[in-house]
């Protein structure tokens, strides 16, 4: 594994006392269920609650709300740590639900919710794409009328991450159907199991990250509390998905960077340890040289995102410097995890090498939270 000799500059000796945390639980208690994960494509719904004990799931979320009362450092270690261990588990997601939470939920919202969350008791999902509505959101479908002092919803959703155990669900909905576009969307939070007329569909099958849930949720009159709107008024929903884009993203480039540096460390084991012509594979300049323009990019991206985390921790960070980091760090992470697996030959492109599991997962880096042409688009418009 890496050794982290350069030492990002967010992360304090606290954050390091934090991180000999999470890896020695990440590693003792997720890694040897991972394969099994895998195989039941999912997550064990006893993994939430073990996390929340161990003060992984929320961080960043200030403790008067039950979370760890720690900075985004404290995020980053925790994608980091399981990127590192090659385990997948959708903490990123809850995380984002708890941070539209604090972000715009009432005091009493965020005090049923949050501790909750937090102890892994409630799972969070967030559920704004639908089949026909990803990158281009404003034509979303799914609608909530307003009836007395409830919303009743109808619609489908696809693409949920944690859907299978989600307990709070962040919804985009159409609270107006008469308004075109963005103006009509609103952020509805869902405590969906029980609900009649809620259902969760079919556990999509991916072509990777096997054991994080990714689903299909259908809404049929289901009747939500209008006390559950996110925000003062209708209509904001759009703003807010805008207003906290920046952070999923960023968490995309932290495991973009943790995988990079993975790859490469479980790269040059491999080629130190196998021979071909009676040369050990690092012995060819072509091996070196190509990890040699592996390390460098590698290290390039490292000090990007350990500038944009440090420039997010001090709420200077720009929309389009997340652009960047997201769509460079995930594009540089499928390129040089290729050239890795490469190096590997034949073994590399085996389902039980780590190298062949990485190339998979990566994939999806540059498609989910913003695709890498919708970040230049952004990027564009900055010109
Ligand atoms: C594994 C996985 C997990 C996910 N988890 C979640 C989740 O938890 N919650 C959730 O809400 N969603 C989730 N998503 C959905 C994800 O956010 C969308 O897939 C993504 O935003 C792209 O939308 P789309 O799939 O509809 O593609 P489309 O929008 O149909 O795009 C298709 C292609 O057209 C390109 N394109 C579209 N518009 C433009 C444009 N203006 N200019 C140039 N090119 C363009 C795209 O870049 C892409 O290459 C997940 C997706 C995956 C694969």
């Amino acid at each position: 594994m890496p050794s982290f000799s350069y030492r990002s500059g967010w992360a304090d000796e606290g954050v390091q006392r934090f991180r000999k945390t999470a890896r020695q639980f990440i590693r003792n208690e997720f890694a040897p269920q991972q394969a099994r994960w895998q195989r039941q494509r999912r997550p064990d719904a006893a993994a939430w609650t073990a996390a929340g004990r161990a003060g992984l799931l929320l961080p960043d979320i200030p403790t008067e709300y039950g979370g760890g009362g720690g900075s985004f450092a404290h995020a980053c270690v925790v994608l980091e740590e399981l990127a590192l261990a090659g385990v997948h588990f959708g903490c990123s997601l809850h995380g984002i639900v708890a941070h539209y939470l604090l972000a715009y939920g009432s005091e009493e919202q965020k005090r049923r919710w949050l501790p909750r969350m937090a102890r892994g008791e409630l799972v969070g999902a967030v559920a704004l794409s639908e089949a026909n509505a990803g990158s281009d959101l404003q034509g979303i479908r799914t609608a909530a009328r307003r009836d007395a002092d409830s919303y009743v919803v109808n619609g489908a959703k696809a693409f949920v991450t944690n859907g299978a155990h989600a307990g709070i669900i962040c919804l985009a909905v159409k609270t107006d159907s008469r308004v075109p576009g963005m103006k009509g969307i609103s952020l509805l939070i869902v405590e969906a199991p029980g609900l009649a007329g809620y259902r969760v569909g079919r556990t999509l099958e991916k072509v990777g990250m096997h054991a994080q849930d990714t689903c299909e949720l259908f809404f049929d009159d289901v009747r939500v509390p209008a006390a559950n709107l996110l925000g003062p008024a209708e209509g904001k929903g759009f703003a807010q998905i805008m207003e906290q884009a920046p952070y999923e993203r960023l968490t995309v480039g932290v495991g973009a960077v943790a995988m990079i540096e993975r790859a490469l460390a479980v790269t040059t084991r491999h080629v130190k340890g196998r021979s071909a012509f009676n040369k050990q594979l690092i012995e060819f300049q072509n091996t070196r040289f190509k990890l040699a323009e592996c390390k460098t990019e590698a290290h390039i991206g490292r000090v990007f995102l350990d500038d944009c985390i440090e420039r997010f921790i001090a709420g200077e960070l720009d929309d389009i410097a997340t652009a960047m980091a997201k769509y460079w760090l995930t594009e540089r992470q499928c390129r040089i995890v290729d050239a890795c697996l490469q190096l590997h030959g034949g073994q590399g492109y085996l389902a039980e090498s780590p190298i062949a599991g990485m190339w998979i997962d990566s994939r999806v880096q540059r498609i989910c939270a913003g695709t890498s042409e919708i970040m230049k688009e952004m990027i564009g418009w900055s010109l």
